[in-house]
């Protein structure tokens, strides 16, 4: 019954996050019912209408009526219903911006007529909250104790940084990812091996280190185990503070700065699509049977 509608394939790589949460009729009906009081059917039609907020299906700590379950057959935490009772709700952020428009224009336009089905939320935002955001959703996704995640994390910042290049094709089969410094900027691919300009390598380390830093006295990164102290020093003695005008200041100060630099500063909107549409079929049935 799913189609490919809505169809997420044009958007680069990096621009969209997905969130899914599981939410449970049985509380929500429960709420309605016996807390606020209303007959089952009216709470049914309330139901149907019941748009939850960002916050409730973005949280990376879900609240009553809302659980997050990697189970096959999981049960509520808050009232023990079984799998019938749940619905899925799927959340997917676009980041604004000038590689995302056109997809995304043509994607709500093949939504705006089933909008019980899909609700579209603009929110405004800037760029260091999508990048802390991006950064998240991309330590959720990387396994640290995989040994390939340094190339995962390398190729997940590339993808983002210039969204126009096809990098599955680079990193197909690549080993090792090194700075080198005939390059002045960009990359350059040579055998198994990515070449990348200093700042772009450097850049990258410090994506490395924001990923693994909670997990360890530092970070992990392809320059091997760093502090943030030491992961200064490697971008002051490259160059890369001298050419971004960023000397002064504390490691804390500098710190703030570097990730200014590769996050990006100012506005931007964010678009979240929800897909409501497990949710009102599961409604329905729920309903026949509690009627
Ligand atoms: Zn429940």
């Amino acid at each position: 019954m799913k189609s490919a509608v809505p169809d997420f394939s044009e958007f680069p790589p990096g621009t969209v996050t997905d969130y899914t949460t599981l939410v449970c009729l049985a509380c929500i009906f429960d709420i309605f019912t016996k807390q606020i009081g209303l007959a089952p059917r009216s709470a049914y039609s309330e139901i149907k209408r019941y748009s939850p907020t960002i916050e409730e299906l973005t949280s990376r700590t879900a609240v009553r009526p809302f659980f997050d379950s990697e189970e096959k057959h999981p049960r509520c935490p808050y009232c023990d219903a079984a799998k019938r009772w749940h619905a899925r709700l799927d959340t997917h952020c676009i980041e604004g911006g000038k590689t995302t428009d056109t997809p995304r224009r043509k994607l709500v336009k093949s939504i705006e007529k089933k909008s019980d089905q899909f609700a579209v939320t603009e929110v405004k935002s800037d760029r260091r909250q999508a990048f802390f955001d991006w950064l998240d959703t991309l330590r959720i996704s990387i396994d640290l104790s995989d040994p390939d995640w340094l190339l995962a994390a390398t190729k997940a910042f590339l993808e983002r940084k210039e969204p126009k290049q096809n990098w599955d094709e680079v990193f197909e089969g690549l080993r090792t990812v090194r700075p080198s410094s005939r390059l002045e900027d960009g990359w350059e691919r040579e055998g198994s091996r990515l070449f990348l300009s200093p700042a772009l390598f450097n850049e990258s380390l410090l994506v490395q280190y924001l990923v693994s830093r909670s997990h360890e006295h530092g970070g992990r990164t392809l320059a091997g185990r760093l502090t943030l102290m030491e992961l200064i020093r490697r971008m002051r003695k490259g160059g890369y503070l001298s050419a971004h005008n960023i000397s002064q200041g504390d490691q804390f100060e500098i710190f703030e700065k570097l990730i200014d630099e590769v996050a990006g500063s100012g506005n931007l909107k964010v678009y979240y699509v929800v897909d409501r549409r497990e949710f009102l079929e599961k409604v329905k049935s729920v309903y026949a049977a509690y009627a």
